[in-house]
Parts: structure tokens; C-alpha cells; sequence
């Protein structure tokens, strides 16, 4: 697959900034989640599995892709969903809606039985209400993901020095340095709290060319800000490039900071991934709206 890979204009000139198109792999299956999905679904076709199950909050880009790769691939989906309170009210969700839209059957579990929802005992009794299935972990990481994770960067990126993305459950950097060259650095950035990372990465990374960037969270998981929202409005204004809010809109909006700091050597190539995630959009603009901060004014 030959993913376009564009030339960010930047102020500043002693830098090379790109950016890889991984967005526009599929509107829904986007970017990441495509990769992560790919070797997962032949998997369960192998094991002649009728059903995916997996896990997801509300705003789930991995819910969305896993609903829409599961009808085109002529499978059942199930989404185990974060929060029971949404049973009642998610068709008023974009991404949820999306994922009913697609097949997909919801399960609305409390947050604490979401905590516990890779344990034996509740893997049964998913299994007693859904029958056999296939699971995909939470955001799709595990050791099949990152292989497809893997094929994100080809033998023509050696030209560049650093690789960034964005970070959630460490599974796409994974591949991504298993695949860098040994002569680049790759910068991961945490879209949440927390230093549970850098072990999740260990797992499944087999260099240490790497190293995760954490001042780029804006408060957590989700959470976004004014100068945040601004900051995507006027990239999309100058780039002609839609960020989402939750993973590359932190990640770009922390380079563009770094850059300003002249973290980067002289000359230095850098390549961004956009993993995609741009059906969160809606479901963010929805809540922005109710607490009367400004909206993000584009979208594919
Ligand atoms: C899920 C997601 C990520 C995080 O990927 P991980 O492999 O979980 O680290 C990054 N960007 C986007 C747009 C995502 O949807």
C-alpha cells in the first residue's frame, strides 16, 4: 500500500517536517486501527471464528474500525462498551451509532466490571451471552497488531532522522521501531497519563531507538482545551490537514512546541504519522458544544 506522505510548510527553516497520510487508508477504518485489525482478522478466519469481540469508551476508534472491518469481512461484532449509563442514550453517540450501523451488538458494562473485562471469569460470561468468538484486546494491541504496525514504514523512509506518533496502548510504536532504521529515533506521545507505558512498549519492542514524550496529555485521556482546539482550526486553516483531538491533534500540537524550543538538530528529517481518528470528531464537537468551548470547525 503506498500511503501519501505530504510536506508540512514550517516557519522554521532548519528542519524537514512530513507527514504520513495514514488517515486516508478508510474513513472509518482509519490509519492505526486498519493496521492493527489486518493480521487479527486473518487470524480469526483462520481459526474459522464467526465473531469479533473487543473493548471501547464511547468515542472508540477502535470500536468504529472493528465494526466496520467485521461487515466487510462477514463477521458478527460485539463491542464490550465502557459506562452502563450510555445503554439508555447511545444513539445520540456518533461512533456508536456508526458501529450499530455497521451489525455491531453493544454491551454496556459498569466501569468497574470494564476494568475487569479481560479476566477468565468474565470472558465466560461474554462467552455464555455471545458464543465463541474471536477477541481483539482493548485498542487492538497485541503481537499480531504490531506486525501490521510494522508495515506503516517501507525500505524508503531511511532518509528520515525521527519518526513521531501518537501514543494510547503502545501497540502501532511497537511497530514502528521494530521496523525504524537503526540510525533513526522514534518519538512516541502519550494521549493520557501515566507511566504504565514504557513497560507496555518493552513487551512488544525489540530496539531501544525510542522514547516517549509525556508533556503533551493536556490533562488526560480525552481531555482537550481551548488552545488546543484553536491550535487544530489553524492547522487545518494553513495545512489543509484535519487532526483529531484525542491522539495526533496532542501529538503534532507538541512537536510544533518542540520545534519552537529547537529540540531537533539541525537539518533534521522528521516523519509524523497521522494514524487517523478523525470519526472522533463529531462525539468531541457534541461535547465541546455543552461546555461552550470553541468547536473544531472541519471535518472529511
Ligand atoms: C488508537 C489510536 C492511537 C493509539 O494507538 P496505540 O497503538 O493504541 O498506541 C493513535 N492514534 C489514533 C488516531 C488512534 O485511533
Amino acid at each position: 500500500m503506498n500511503i501519501l506522505t505530504q510536506k508540512i510548510l514550517i516557519p522554521n527553516q532548519n528542519v524537514e517536517l512530513y507527514i504520513r497520510r495514514e488517515d486516508l487508508i478508510h474513513p472509518y477504518i482509519s490509519g492505526n486501527k486498519f493496521r492493527k485489525l489486518k493480521y487479527n482478522i486473518e487470524e480469526a478466519q483462520k481459526r474459522q471464528k464467526k465473531s469479533l469481540l473487543s473493548f471501547g469508551g464511547a468515542y472508540s476508534n477502535h470500536i468504529a474500525a472493528l465494526a466496520y472491518a467485521g461487515k466487510l469481512n462477514g463477521f458478527n461484532t460485539i463491542g464490550v462498551i465502557r459506562g452502563e449509563e450510555l445503554e439508555n442514550n447511545f444513539l445520540q453517540n456518533p461512533t456508536l451509532q456508526f458501529a450499530v450501523s455497521c451489525g455491531m451488538q453493544l454491551y454496556f458494562v459498569s466501569r468497574d466490571e470494564y476494568r475487569n473485562k479481560s479476566t477468565a471469569i468474565n470472558l465466560e460470561k461474554y462467552q455464555n451471552i455471545f458464543g465463541d468468538f474471536y477477541l481483539v484486546p482493548e485498542g487492538g494491541t497485541n503481537s499480531l497488531a504490531v506486525k501490521g504496525c510494522q508495515e506503516i514504514l517501507t525500505e524508503t523512509d531511511s532518509k528520515y532522522d525521527f519518526i513521531c506518533t501518537a501514543v494510547g496502548t503502545g501497540g502501532t510504536i511497537s511497530g514502528l521501531i521494530n521496523s525504524s532504521f537503526n540510525n533513526q529515533k522514534v518519538l512516541g506521545f502519550p494521549a493520557l497519563k501515566g507511566d504504565f507505558l514504557d513497560n507496555e512498549i518493552a513487551k512488544y519492542a525489540t530496539k531501544t531507538n525510542w522514547k516517549l514524550i509525556s508533556d503533551y496529555h493536556f490533562g488526560g485521556y480525552g481531555k482537550v482545551s481551548s488552545e488546543l482546539i484553536n491550535f487544530l482550526n489553524l492547522f487545518y486553516k494553513q495545512n489543509n490537514i484535519p487532526l483529531d483531538p484525542v491522539y495526533t491533534g496532542k501529538m503534532v500540537f507538541g512537536i510544533v512546541d518542540l520545534l519552537s524550543k529547537d529540540y531537533f538538530p539541525k537539518g533534521s528529517k522528521i516523519l509524523i504519522i497521522h494514524t487517523g481518528g478523525l470519526q472522533g470528531i463529531t462525539g468531541m464537537n457534541q461535547t465541546l458544544k455543552v461546555k461552550n468551548l470553541p468547536t473544531i470547525n472541519y471535518y472529511v
